[in-house]
């Protein structure tokens, strides 16, 4: 069997490349992360080969008895991580999760009610053409136009007047915490179940360093992919007998076919690696981080350029970017940075005046730097080469300057290698 440079040089050209751009940049992309070595050898393996419809014990194919271990090691580390009494770990995605819960626990037509996708809201929680919007009636609650934040009063407004089957709790570009405990008792005065999607702050309930969701909400949903570090795919937690059973069964056979044995396998090593102590203090710079980003992003000189911080800081792992009120819009400041070499994406912001595919709004988020071994010292200088970079495109004076901050770039890079010693394809 040929080695992959030698079957297939092009791919294995492609991802040298990406290994390269990974090592050489700076990845604030708040949604992604660098997942350890062990994971992604997890998910290069024989595993991939095998078929395992059904559940451990319960399979409708034979030779199951090594993915059954190895699927029970993951349920039985992600329930112990989460506090929580069932978890299913097949989802592909974070994607599906949601899809399932919605097929376990609601009907086509019924109402849901969750975060506008303007305002911080994922896809699955009710965009139109997603299947959330497509297959369910949307109510969509927002966040207040002077404090940012979600008004809970607001929830509970549009709960009593729309009388929804689920609430769902969660977000994709969202620097503040939820009130989980809030979103319950709103579900329960109106008879909704509450599903809160925990994707992007997972590793932080994990660490004990934000709320947990698991005690309040009847089912919570996680991408493992993104503060949590490990293989991309999606998990699902319940402390319901009745919910867990339904859930099983939207997962397989409602949403999916064989689950993908090798990525359950890789989420079963970052579980492992999420209880320990480095991976807490890795959190911790995350949040650190976010928050000596969003001093800097508030400080005077970036004031006058008219940019700002979305509700003037962060309790998580990201800080919004609120261009509204600078010349520069949102897909000049990710190009801005991608010519720095540092990689982050353009978002709409609350009641954005520019249009989507332009925005007012930068999302910049910490976790995969603090993979890499970022404490406080290079969050400052990471803060002010982005302060720099968006100062100097707003005064419209890019050019040379550019190339100054992309060398500090470059020597932060330098200074926290990323995969030493490996190969982009895994061989020794
Ligand atoms: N839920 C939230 C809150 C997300 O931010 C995302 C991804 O960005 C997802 C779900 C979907 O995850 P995936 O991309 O794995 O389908």
């Amino acid at each position: 069997i040929a080695d992959l440079a030698e079957l297939d040089p092009e791919i294995a050209g492609h991802l040298d490349a990406e290994l390269d751009r990974q090592r050489d940049g700076l990845e604030m992309i708040a949604s992604e992360n660098h997942t350890a070595a062990a994971v992604m050898q997890a998910q290069g393996s024989v595993l991939t080969n095998k078929y395992a419809e059904g559940y451990p014990g319960r399979r409708y194919y034979g030779g199951c008895e090594h993915v059954d271990a190895v699927e029970t090691l993951a349920i039985e580390r992600v329930k112990d991580l989460f506090g929580a009494e069932y978890a299913n770990v097949q989802p592909h995605s974070g994607a599906q999760a949601n899809a399932s819960v919605m097929h376990a626990l609601i009907r086509p037509g019924d109402t849901v009610l969750g975060l506008n996708l303007a305002h911080g809201g994922h896809l699955t929680h009710g965009m139109k053409i997603n299947f959330s919007g497509r297959l369910y009636n949307i109510v969509a609650y927002g966040v207040d136009d002077s404090s940012f934040e979600v008004d809970m009063d607001e929830v509970a407004r549009l709960a009593r007047e729309n009388s929804p089957k689920l609430i769902v709790a969660g977000w994709s570009a969202y620097p503040r915490q939820l009130d989980f405990a809030r979103f319950r008792e709103i579900a329960d005065e109106v008879g909704a179940y509450l599903m809160v999607d925990m994707a992007h702050f997972a590793g932080l309930v994990a660490t004990g360093l934000h709320p947990s969701p698991v005690p309040h909400a009847h089912v919570v949903t996680s991408t493992t992919h993104k503060t949590l570090a490990g293989p991309r795919g999606g998990i699902i937690l319940t402390n319901d007998a009745d919910i867990a059973k339904k859930v099983n069964s939207a997962v397989f056979p409602g949403q999916q076919g064989g689950p993908l044995e090798h990525v359950i396998a890789g989420k079963a090593v970052a579980f492992k690696i999420a209880v320990s102590e480095g991976f807490r203090d890795r959190q911790e710079r995350t949040l650190a981080g976010a928050r000596i980003l969003a001093e800097r992003l508030t400080a005077a000189d970036v004031a006058e350029q008219g940019i700002s911080v979305l509700t003037g800081g962060t309790d998580v792992h990201l800080v919004l970017v609120d261009l509204r009120d600078s010349p520069l819009d949102g897909q000049q400041g990710e190009d801005l940075l991608a010519a720095v070499d540092i990689t982050i994406n353009r978002n709409s912001v609350p009641f954005d005046p520019r249009p989507p595919m332009v925005t007012s709004g930068l999302r910049i988020g910490t976790p995969a730097l603090a993979t890499r071994g970022f404490g406080e010292e290079a969050f400052r200088e990471v803060a002010d080469i982005i302060a720099e970079t968006l100062k100097a495109g707003a005064a419209g004076q890019q050019g040379q300057q550019l190339d100054g901050l992309r060398e500090r770039v470059r020597a932060l890079a330098a200074a926290h290698p990323l995969y030493p010693n490996m190969t982009a394809n895994l061989a020794p």
